[in-house]
């Protein structure tokens, strides 16, 4: 069936707007901001919110610099993130990652804030932002509060945000003789991933002074790989080091055979990309491509 069940329609004009609906309509109502997910769930009856709030109006399309931090609003668009000079200075793996998600038409309408709220477990940002230490901004008629991207997703389709919360903001700290890489394998372009891995690396004298590694699609918990962090951090950024965190990483994965390919063939690729990625934050941060 690909018509959804009947829903009420309103449109916030203002981020206290969207949270006064929220607080007024209740537990089933919705925000709705790309639709990219949502609208198929709802078209699929997975999904039968009574109201949907749209925040497309709401002043939280932006990707800025501001107190140390990159500043990227919930409703920026893929292709914004994809298109942002201030990303790509700081970080390529917001490029590299934006460039494989979907196709033209979902990245120019599915936004950021979406993305994570969606926690679907083959979600490319979810990684990304795990990987970069990102923090996750959330209101409500309490006020601001902050939330770790890697406690803010607790599991598949499940998020820290509470009913009447919204998530306004993502802030990614901005480090220096960093690099930064995504490596991401599907089955066509466009697709979701088999298995994906993005890293970041600062070196610090020739040592790896800090790093994050997200995965997706393999089934790491909070879309990271904490053990394969802490092997890396103090250590020389050398081929033996990257190799043994890329296997720690794949170690922690738990994916699940299903039609994008057997188990065994996404653990390897958890090693094999996480590897790949590592070399080439590397390269980047001693100053090479
Ligand atoms: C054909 C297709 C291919 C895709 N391929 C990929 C892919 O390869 N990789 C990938 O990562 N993704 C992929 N996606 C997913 C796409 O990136 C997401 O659907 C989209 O970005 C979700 O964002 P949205 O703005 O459309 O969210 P919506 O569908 O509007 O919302 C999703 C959920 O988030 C909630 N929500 C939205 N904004 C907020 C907010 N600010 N605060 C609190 N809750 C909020 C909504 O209530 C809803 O529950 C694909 C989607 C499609 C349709």
């Amino acid at each position: 069936m690909q018509i959804p069940p009947p829903f009420e329609y309103e449109r916030a004009t203002s981020i206290d707007h969207a949270i006064a609906l929220l607080d007024r309509l209740g537990p089933e109502a919705r925000l709705v901001a790309g639709g990219h997910s949502l609208l198929p769930m709802m078209k699929l009856r997975l999904a039968r919110p009574e109201h949907l709030i749209d925040i497309n109006d709401l002043d939280m399309a932006y990707v800025r610099v501001e107190g140390g931090e990159i500043r990227i609003g919930a409703m920026t668009r893929h292709r914004e993130l994809l298109e942002s000079a201030v990303a790509a200075e700081h970080y390529a793996i917001f490029g590299e990652a934006e460039r494989v998600i979907a196709d033209p038409i979902v990245r120019n309408r599915g936004t950021v804030g979406g993305s994570l709220c969606q926690a679907d477990p083959s979600e490319d940002l979810s990684a990304v932002m795990s990987a970069l230490g990102a923090t996750v901004v959330l209101r409500s008629k309490n006020g601001e509060r902050t939330v770790a991207a890697r406690e803010f997703h607790l599991g598949p389709y499940e998020t820290a945000v509470q009913p009447g919360e919204i998530v306004t903001e993502i802030r990614v700290p901005i480090r220096n003789r960093t690099g930064s890489a995504y490596q991401k394998v599907e089955r066509r372009a466009g697709d979701w991933a088999i298995a994906a891995s993005g890293v970041f690396v600062s070196l610090d004298a020739g040592t790896i002074s800090d790093c994050g590694i997200g995965l997706t699609a393999v089934g790491v918990e909070h879309f990271c790989a904490p053990a394969a962090e802490d092997a890396l951090r103090g250590q020389a950024p050398t081929e033996a080091n990257i190799v043994a965190a890329a296997q720690l990483a794949a170690d922690a994965s738990n994916p699940s055979s299903d039609q994008r390919g057997p188990a065994d063939y996404k653990r390897h690729l958890a090693n094999e990309l996480t590897a790949r990625a590592l070399r080439r934050a590397i390269a980047r941060a001693q100053g090479g491509s």
